[in-house]
């Protein structure tokens, strides 16, 4: 859209030519897509092919009405320029206009737009024109625009493009910059320099102006590490060679050997590295919608239209890695383009189901993982309150056993008396009679003992400790158990057979708590007989072997078991009992359970009950050999 004001030598032939159009044109009778759509006529500055053109005109083409006539012509620029061709062209476009006249104008370029100023009079003095991809030097102050050309002008951001080169590129001290011949190009060189001279730095700036593109290049491919190359292009070189800005910077690119930025994004893909860019897209874009609505009614002057079209940050991803320049340089809200998509943007799909998959994984865990934790936790309350219970039950049976153990204990108390008035005796006679004496002193100190050891195993049932699992001798446990029940027996009147106990056998696991059990399974065996005649209260507790552990049992000749009964003996709270708590049992099971073993009963073959505790065994006798478990 941008172009010089200089004619070229080629115009003469175009001339002709447009000459002789305009005869032709005169006898045109334009076809109207309709007598009521709206006509809109576009006038590019340069060619057909300008890429800023084809984007602008796509711009325009996405924002006018749908219904709009669009009508398309080019100046050409720079190649037909100057007074005649204007002339020319005037009278070629009235012709060819004449019968249909556009309700409005656009004037894509400065070429166009002043053409336009120069001829409107002699063209369709009356129909508004909306100008795009003016740059804002071109409509100074001294620029009056009546009221009804109306347009946003674009900015040429040198400034900006120049900063990002010297911050993707730190170490530059050398600032190339390129410009081409045209009268364009040459005001393009003339805001460069106005711009750089505002530059405070360590760079230098050296300007390639109007040189032969020849000359351009060779400088060009000289550059070292240390230089920079900003440019806007040029449309003609200092020899008179036209190109599109584009293929300047394409060529330029080619041959530098330091990265170029530039200030068009119709660069972008010509091997520029970026820059503060006009999206002239953008541009078509915003001038269509200015006359959509002026199509539309809106007065020129209600349009309120922006002071000028903001640049935009652009970089190419292939051009940082070829310079090597750092990602992170990179401003933030750039666009940067042609960085191939990442393997999350491409497979997105297969990354959200995956990282789904992991989440719902990982939270199954996490579920599963509290799970177990609260299961330990209510394990662990269900163990403490199962050894409270099984506590709770020891007092219940020392309650039981009170009688019997205060009696257990009186007796060494009696004789220790009794020794000690006797020794007093002794002294009082005078005799001297020491062996005497010192045979009392040890039957004081033997009843002592005794009495001290029924206290101590009484203090082991009662005390309220921990569970503890650690290998114990059977033997001695059941020489425990047997003190403790043995006035009990006489109490009632029982006799407790122990045997045949076979050498003893190391079991692990809680020696009061196993004890407990035997205990409460001899009293369960007492109150079975307590009504029976005397020779029939027998109760005995034998421990037979048998692979991998010891089978414990307690028998007596009382009524035996009701069938009825034997499914139920173990639960909670089952009692035949008067004053039966139902507990006794229950708590055996789950004593025994836990220690890896297995209570059951039976009816005896002769008459009475028989209960066994099956428990495996850690060592046997002397030898170690491991339990069975
Ligand atoms: P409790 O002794 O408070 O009744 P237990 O759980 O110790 O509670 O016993 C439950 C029941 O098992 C007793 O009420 C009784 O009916 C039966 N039982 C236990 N031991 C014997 C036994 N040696 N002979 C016959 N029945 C028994």
């Amino acid at each position: 859209m941008v172009d010089p004001m200089t004619a070229h030598p080629l115009a003469i032939c175009r001339r002709t030519l447009v000459s002789a159009v305009c005869c032709c044109c005169l006898l045109l009778v334009p076809a109207a897509k309709s007598a009521e759509s709206p006509h809109v006529l576009v006038l590019f500055s340069n060619n057909r092919l300008l890429p800023a053109n084809v984007e602008g005109d796509r711009g325009l083409q996405e924002t006018l009405p749908a219904e709009a006539e669009l009508s398309t012509e080019f100046l050409d620029a720079p190649r037909f320029m100057g007074a005649s061709y204007d002339r020319i062209l005037t009278t070629f476009l009235r012709a060819k206009y004449g019968s249909r006249p556009p309700a409005a104008v656009v004037a894509a370029g400065p070429n166009a737009l002043f053409y336009l100023l120069r001829n409107r009079g002699g063209l369709f003095p009356s129909v508004p024109i909306v100008h795009m991809g003016v740059p804002d030097s071109n409509l100074s102050s001294d620029v009056q625009l009546p009221p009804d050309v109306l347009g946003v002008p674009i900015s040429i951001d040198f400034s900006g493009t120049i900063e990002l080169a010297l911050r993707l590129r730190p170490d530059a001290r050398r600032l190339v910059l390129v410009t081409g011949a045209s009268p364009q190009d040459r005001q393009f060189e003339t805001q460069l320099r106005a711009d750089v001279s505002k530059l405070t730095g360590l760079v230098d700036a050296e300007f390639l102006a109007g040189l032969p593109a020849a000359v351009v290049l060779k400088r060009l491919a000289g550059l070292g590490d240390d230089a920079v190359v900003v440019t806007p292009g040029w449309f003609l070189d200092g020899e008179g060679h036209e190109v599109t800005p584009r293929r300047s910077v394409e060529l330029m690119a080619d041959a530098a050997t330091a990265p170029i930025f530039g200030t068009f994004d119709t660069f972008m893909g010509s091997g520029v590295v970026g820059g503060a860019m006009v999206d002239f897209r953008a541009v078509g874009r915003v001038a269509g919608q200015a006359v959509a609505r002026l199509l539309g009614g809106s007065p020129p002057t209600a349009l309120g239209l922006p002071r000028g079209m903001p640049t935009t940050l652009q970089i190419d991803w292939l051009q940082v890695l070829r310079w090597q320049m750092d990602p992170d340089a990179i401003p933030a809200g750039a666009e940067v383009r042609f960085r191939p998509p990442s393997f999350l943007s491409e497979h997105r799909n297969e990354a959200i189901a995956a990282a789904l998959v992991f989440l719902l994984q990982s939270a199954l865990i996490a579920g599963l993982l509290a799970e177990r934790h609260r299961r330990r936790l209510v394990e662990l309350a269900v163990q403490r309150q199962r050894a409270e219970l099984a506590h709770a039950s020891r007092l219940a049976v020392v309650g039981e056993l009170a009688g019997a153990i205060a009696h257990e204990i009186n007796q060494p108390l009696g004789a220790i008396l009794s020794n000690a008035e006797a020794a007093d005796l002794l002294l009082q006679s005078g005799a001297n009679r020491p062996d005497e004496l010192r045979t009392i002193l040890a039957d004081i100190r033997r009843n002592d003992l005794r009495a001290g050891e029924v206290i101590r195993r009484l203090r082991a049932l009662i005390a309220k400790q921990a569970v503890e699992r650690q290998p114990f001798d059977l033997n001695e446990a059941l020489a425990d158990v047997e003190l403790i029940l043995r006035s009990e027996a006489r109490r009632r009147l029982a006799t407790l057979v122990f045997g045949p106990i076979p050498a003893s056998a190391r079991l692990i696991g809680d020696r009061v708590q196993i004890q407990q059990v035997l205990v409460n399974l001899a009293l369960n065996a007492m109150d079975a007989v307590a009504d029976l005649p005397d020779d029939r209260r027998t109760i005995q507790v034998s421990v037979a072997r048998e692979p991998g552990g010891v089978v414990l049992s307690v028998s007596d000749r009382g009524p035996g078991i009701a069938p009825e009964h034997v499914p139920r003996l173990f639960d909670s709270f089952f009692s035949t009992k008067r004053w039966g708590m139902g507990l006794g049992l229950s708590i055996a099971r789950t004593i025994v359970e836990s220690h890896g073993g297995r209570i059951w009963a039976e009816n005896a073959p002769g008459g009475g009950a028989a209960f066994h505790v099956a428990l495996p065994v850690l060592l046997a006798g002397n030898q170690e050999t491991p339990a069975s478990p």
